[in-house]
């Protein structure tokens, strides 16, 4: 059984309680984190904690602790629970109060849950075989820069890519395509450029992503943030997906139509490589 935190409290997750007028419950006003551990240390964590921050500002929500308090807590829960591979899940919302839309004081405490997950995230079947894609209108709101826990259309983009023999769903708005379900979406033209969505209100801005782009950079390849249609997509030599629990994952398939060769490409595959090896190197 494992050891997780809820509140101040290191306790078995079958005593984990949580109120149900907790808001994170009531009206999904929370946010989170999902932070790798590889060897038993965490990839990225200030990255995951600066997200953090500006989720939390951007939502007037306070936390009581400080970085360095929500460090340790993921240190003792990597101890606690032996934790070789996989992730940490960190939630935070408003705190529990009676029902209403309007905020609670400002002095109600906030709800802070964390919980391991183990997943081998270096040996990946999905990476190594590629990803099946299929793209699905993007009908979230129009703040998605914010990490809330309001996941129920991807959820749901997930469960019809699913229900249609893929393995996730990739969103278009007015055409172009956003993000996937839960990560960043890349293509390769025959170039060797790289090209992503730009940062905007329209997608989460990946604390992989940004890593990932640097390596591409320090490996002298072209990237360029800008939109690109599924179209575009199907026309291209390889694609790939960025998250903290995917690390870089290709792409094989989008709607059926396959790219490139229809096997994970060179590009995704060194990205992936250097990735890793950099975030090893780094991990606390
Ligand atoms: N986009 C969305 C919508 C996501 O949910 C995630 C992962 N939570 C990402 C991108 C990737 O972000 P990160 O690299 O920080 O995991």
């Amino acid at each position: 059984m494992r050891t997780v935190y809820v509140n101040g409290e290191f306790i078995p997750e079958d005593e984990a309680k949580i109120s149900i007028f907790d808001r994170g419950f009531l009206f999904a006003d929370g946010v989170y984190e999902v932070t790798s551990v590889l060897e038993g240390k965490l990839v990225d964590f200030q990255g995951h904690c600066g997200r953090l921050r500006r989720s939390l500002g951007e939502l007037n929500m306070a936390l009581g602790a400080t970085d360095d308090e929500l460090l340790d807590i993921h240190r003792q829960l990597v101890a606690q629970n032996n934790l070789e591979e996989g992730l940490i899940y960190l939630q935070v919302t408003r705190g529990a109060a009676d029902r209403d839309f309007v905020f609670p004081p400002d002095d109600t405490p906030a709800t802070l849950v964390l919980f391991t997950q183990v997943k081998g995230l270096i040996d990946s079947a999905l990476a190594n075989r590629g990803q099946k894609i299929f793209t699905v209108e993007d009908q979230r709101w129009s703040r998605c820069d914010i990490k809330t826990v309001q996941l129920l259309f991807p959820s749901l983009a997930k469960m019809e890519a699913r229900s249609r023999g893929g393995d996730d769903a990739w969103l278009v708005r007015d055409g172009l395509v956003t993000e996937g379900s839960s990560n960043n979406a890349y293509i390769v033209l025959e170039d060797g450029t790289i090209v992503t969505r730009d940062l905007s209100n329209f997608i989460l801005h990946g604390i992989t992503r940004r890593a990932v782009l640097e390596c591409a950079r320090n490996l002298q390849m072209k990237v360029v943030e800008r939109p690109f249609t599924v179209e575009e997509a199907m026309g291209a030599v390889e694609a790939f997906s960025t998250s903290a629990s995917g690390f870089v994952c290709p792409v094989i398939e989008i709607d059926g139509t396959r790219i490139g060769t229809g096997e994970p490409g060179p590009t995704a595959q060194k990205l992936r490589e250097v990735y890793i090896a950099e975030m090893r190197k780094a991990a606390i």
